[in-house]
C-alpha cells in the first residue's frame, strides 16, 4: 500500500468549480483559492434555509497516540454514501501544523479515505490558521502597548490571561518574559504562548453565525484583571473592530473534495481539550443546507469530543446528530485491555475482550443522549476475523450494531454496509436528552460528565478551583457550559488508566473563563495548551525533491 502523501499526490482532482456544483454551489457563491480549493459564501435563500440533511456524528472510544481513523471513516464513510446515490458532504476540522510536524500527523483521512490536496490543507491551506494567529497576536501587543501608554485601563500586569499564540509545537515558549531592554521596550512581565488552536479566538471563529456575531464574541474575551480584581474586556481595549476585520475571510467556510471528489468543508480548528474540537457551526450549518447527509467528526474520544459536541455544540447548532458513530479498532482495545503497546498487532483475544468494556461505556455514554448509536470497526490488515467477531458480538449483546469498515484500503466500497444502515438508523424519529441544562451550577453539570460520560464518581476541586467557582457564582459565569480539559487517552484524569476504570474522581486544578467562546474551561491533570515535540518529530521524515514531490507528510 502506498502512504497517504503518496496516494493524495497521484489524485486527480477536478477544479472546485465542478465539485461545487455537485450540490448546487453556484459561481458566484465561491471564492477559488486556485484549482482546487475555494471559500464559499451562500446567497441569502440558501444561508437561511431551515430545510436541513441528516447529520451523522463520528466519534471514538479511548484512542492509541496513532488515532483510531475518525477522520479516516468520516471522509470513507461520505464517500459510501455516494456511492450508494445520496447526495453527501462531510465537514471537518483544519489540521493544525504543530501536530503534522511533531507525533500525531495530519487531519485528512488515510488510504484511500482522504480529502485532497492533502499537502496544501495540513499546511498553510487559505491561510485561516495565519490570520487566526496574526489577529491573535495583535491583541497581545495592544494588551501590552496599554501598559505601556499610562496603563488607562489599570490593568494588574500580574493578572493578563491573554497569552501569545502560534501554530508550532514548541514547550521552550510555554513560560516567558516579555518587555525587557528598558523602558522604551515595554513593561516587563510573565508570559507565555499557547498553540494556536487552543486560542479563544479560534474557539469563536467556529461558533460565530456570522460577522456580527464575530464581532460581540470577540468583545466579550476577557483578557485579564486590573488591580480591582475586576475583569477587563477587548470591549474596554477598544479593537473588536481590528479584530473582526483580520478575520473577515477566516470565517468563510473551504471547499475541498475527497479522493472520490465528494465535497468537504474543511473549517476551523479548536482544540478538543481546550475548546469544544468540531469543525465550525457555520460550516456544518451550509453543509446540512446543501446535502442530504452530512458526516462530521468530534475530536478525541466520544468522552471529550463527543461529550463537547453533543452538551455544548448541538444547542448552537439548533440540530442534533441523527445518528452517532463511534469508532473502535482491535488495537485499541487491546490497548484498553492491557496488551503491551508494542504487540497490537498480534492476535490478543484475551486482552480485547477485557477492552471491550471501554466500548461499553461510550456506547452507554452516547446511548443517553436518546439519538441511534451504530460502531464502526475501522479494520487494520493485522486484525484477525476472531477479533472482529468478538467485537460484533459484544456490540451486538448491548443492542447496537457493528459494522466492519475497510475505508482505509477500499475509499468508499469499504462503508458500504454501514451507509445503507445509517440511511435507516437517520430516519429513526428519536428525542434528544441533554445531559445538563447551561443554567445548572457549575458543580452539578461536572458531576453529571464525570458519572454520566466518564463512569467515574464526581468531581474532587483544588482550592483555587473552590475559590474560583465562588467568584464565577458572583458574577454570573458559573452558569456558562462546561468544556473539561482532559486527557483522551483514558476515561479518567490519568492517561494510565486504561479501560473502563469505575469510582474515579476528576480533579479540577482550574477554572479558565472563555467568554467570548461562552464557556467555562475546566483543567485536569496536567493538560497542556502549548504541546511540545517527541523525541522523534515528524518533520524529521519530511521532504520535497525538485519536482515539488513531497515525502513523509502523514
Ligand atoms: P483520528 O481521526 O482518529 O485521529 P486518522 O483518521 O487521522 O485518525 O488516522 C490516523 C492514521 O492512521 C492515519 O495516518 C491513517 O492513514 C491511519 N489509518 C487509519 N485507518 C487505518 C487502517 N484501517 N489501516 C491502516 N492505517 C489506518
Amino acid at each position: 500500500m502506498k502512504t497517504d502523501i503518496e496516494i493524495a499526490q497521484a489524485a486527480e482532482l477536478w477544479p472546485i468549480n465542478k465539485v461545487a456544483a455537485t450540490v448546487g454551489i453556484t459561481e458566484t457563491e465561491l471564492e477559488p483559492y486556485g484549482y482546487d480549493k475555494a471559500k464559499i459564501v451562500l446567497d441569502e435563500a440558501k444561508a437561511t434555509s431551515t430545510k436541513l440533511g441528516k447529520l451523522i456524528l463520528v466519534t471514538s472510544i479511548n484512542p492509541t497516540v496513532a488515532g483510531e481513523g475518525k477522520s479516516t471513516v468520516t471522509v470513507g464513510l461520505a464517500d459510501a454514501l455516494a456511492k450508494i446515490g445520496q447526495k453527501a458532504m462531510v465537514a471537518l476540522r483544519e489540521p493544525s501544523m504543530g501536530p503534522v510536524m511533531g507525533m500525531k500527523g495530519g487531519a485528512t483521512g488515510g488510504g484511500m479515505a482522504q480529502v485532497v490536496p492533502m499537502a496544501d490543507i495540513n499546511l498553510h491551506f487559505t491561510g485561516d490558521f495565519h490570520a487566526l494567529t496574526s489577529a491573535h497576536n495583535t491583541l497581545a501587543a495592544v494588551i501590552d502597548n496599554s501598559l505601556q501608554q499610562g496603563n488607562p485601563l489599570n490593568l494588574d500586569p500580574r493578572r493578563i490571561i491573554w497569552k501569545r499564540a502560534l501554530d508550532v509545537n514548541d514547550r521552550a515558549l510555554r513560560h516567558i518574559t516579555i518587555g525587557l531592554g528598558g523602558p522604551t521596550s515595554g513593561v516587563p512581565r510573565e508570559d507565555g504562548f499557547d498553540i494556536t488552536v487552543a486560542s479563544e479566538l479560534m474557539a469563536i471563529l467556529t461558533l460565530a453565525h456570522d460577522l456580527m456575531d464575530l464581532k460581540a464574541r470577540i468583545k466579550r474575551i476577557v483578557i485579564g484583571y486590573n488591580y480591582d480584581k475586576e475583569p477587563v474586556t477587548v470591549a474596554d481595549l477598544g479593537v473588536a473592530g481590528a479584530l473582526t476585520v483580520m478575520l473577515k475571510d477566516a470565517i468563510k467556510p473551504n471547499l475541498v473534495q475527497t479522493l472520490a471528489h465528494t465535497p468537504v468543508l474543511i473549517h476551523g480548528g479548536p482544540f478538543a481539550n481546550i475548546a469544544q474540537g468540531t469543525n465550525s457551526i457555520k460550516a456544518t450549518k451550509t453543509a446540512l443546507q446543501l446535502a442530504d447527509y452530512v458526516v462530521t467528526e468530534a475530536g478525541f474520544g466520544a468522552d471529550l469530543g463527543g461529550e463537547k459536541f453533543l452538551d455544548f455544540k448541538v444547542p448552537l447548532l439548533g440540530k442534533t446528530p441523527d445518528t452517532i458513530v463511534i469508532v473502535a479498532t482491535v488495537r485499541a482495545l487491546k490497548l484498553n485491555g492491557g496488551a503491551d503497546k508494542n504487540s497490537l498487532k498480534n492476535e490478543d483475544l484475551p486482552a480485547l475482550e477485557k477492552g471491550l468494556a471501554n466500548l461499553g461505556q461510550h456506547l452507554r455514554s452516547m446511548a443517553r443522549y436518546g439519538v441511534p448509536v451504530v460502531v464502526a470497526i475501522n479494520r487494520f490488515t493485522t486484525d484477525t476475523d476472531a477479533e472482529l467477531a468478538s467485537i460484533e458480538h459484544y456490540v451486538v449483546e448491548h443492542g447496537h450494531a457493528a459494522y466492519p469498515v475497510t475505508v482505509w484500503a477500499d475509499g468508499g466500497a469499504g462503508a458500504e454496509n454501514l451507509a445503507q444502515a445509517l440511511v435507516e438508523t437517520t430516519q429513526q424519529a428519536h428525542v434528544f436528552n441533554p445531559l445538563y441544562d447551561f443554567s445548572e451550577p457549575a458543580l452539578d453539570k461536572l458531576n453529571k460528565i464525570v458519572q454520566e460520560i466518564y463512569g467515574g464518581a464526581g468531581v474532587e476541586l483544588s482550592s483555587k478551583a473552590e475559590q474560583q467557582l465562588r467568584t464565577y457564582a458572583k458574577l454570573g459565569w458559573d452558569r456558562l457550559p462546561i468544556i473539561m480539559a482532559k486527557t483522551q487517552y483514558s476515561l479518567s484524569d490519568d492517561a494510565k488508566l486504561l479501560g473502563a476504570p469505575r469510582d474515579f474522581k476528576i480533579h479540577i486544578r482550574e477554572f479558565v473563563p472563555k467568554l467570548g467562546a461562552g464557556f467555562l474551561v475546566a483543567l485536569t491533570g496536567t493538560i497542556l495548551t502549548m504541546p511540545g515535540l517527541p523525541k522523534h518529530p515528524a518533520a524529521l521524515d519530511i521532504d520535497i525533491d525538485e519536482h515539488g514531490v513531497i515525502t513523509g507528510l502523514s
